[in-house]
């Protein structure tokens, strides 16, 4: 008798189901049925319920996030996990709060958005290039994801940049969190990395040496554009643009 289709509720649907995908719109398909995590499935739908006062009117997406962009996109930016009223809210990454405001202002500002904001999945947004994406895919409480969280999570980033990987020329991973998510699925996916392995900075970057068919890749750490990060000025707009700018160069989206 054939084995029955695991259910998104299994802790394991991700890593049965994301390896199969053929390409990223069946993948954010199927991410966006994920309920792989008990913790973050109920928090994500509690706030849905729930609401901030100032969206009352919105229907929370109430689901996980996928990475939103094209699906050759030679360029990959990873941040941590949808924000509870930011993208759990209006179910596209980093669309809603103010964290997505600076990143999508310096897209914009070095030719990779076509607008300078990010408000709703209808607001005609379009990436050239570019795929936003993150390690985990629910809103977890107070933004901290834990381990075994991560972990789960782990397959559809994966499988995520593994079907890039024809395209994919460089990562901007947004904060030491993605950074540490990051490295073991290139790990697992083939890219061979530097031992030690490198640490997260502001600024860091590491070329993971292509092999076969795949060309080299470009690792670089930035800030993460959280509001604590930009309220104190650790990293501001010229910053981000700055990073984003040498990332659009060295993956031949600068012309
Ligand atoms: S965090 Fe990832 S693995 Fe966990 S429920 Fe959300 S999409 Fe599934």
């Amino acid at each position: 008798m054939a084995e029955p289709p695991p259910s998104p509720d299994d802790s394991d649907f991700p890593a049965r189901i994301a390896p199969g995908c053929r390409d990223p719109g069946e993948l954010d398909a199927q991410v966006a049925r994920c309920r792989a995590c008990p913790r973050l499935v109920a928090w994500r739908e509690e706030v849905a319920r729930t609401k901030r006062a100032a969206f009352q009117d919105w229907e929370y997406w109430g689901r996980p996030v996928p990475g939103f962009g094209p699906p050759d996109a030679a360029l990959a930016v990873v941040g941590l996990a949808p924000a509870a009223h930011g993208g759990n809210r209006t179910g596209r990454m980093f669309t809603g709060d103010a964290s997505g405001d600076i990143l999508f202002a310096a897209l914009h500002a070095v030719g990779l958005a076509s607008r300078p904001d990010s408000t709703h999945r209808g607001d005609g947004l379009k990436l050239r290039g570019v795929r936003v994406t993150a390690p985990v895919h629910c809103a977890p409480p107070q933004n901290k994801p834990t381990p075994a969280e991560r972990d789960s999570c782990r397959p559809w980033l994966a499988s995520e940049l593994e079907l890039l990987s024809p395209t994919l020329r460089a990562v901007v991973v947004l904060g030491a969190f993605g950074w540490q998510a990051v490295l073991p699925v290139l790990s697992d996916a083939g890219w061979q990395l530097p031992r030690p392995r490198p640490v997260f900075a502001h600024g860091a970057q590491v070329t993971l040496p292509g092999r076969e068919e795949r060309p080299e890749l470009h690792l670089l750490g930035c800030y993460h554009p959280s509001q604590r990060n930009t309220f104190t000025g650790r990293l501001t707009l010229p910053m981000l643009i700055d990073v984003l700018r040498h990332a659009a160069e060295i993956s031949g989206l600068d012309q």
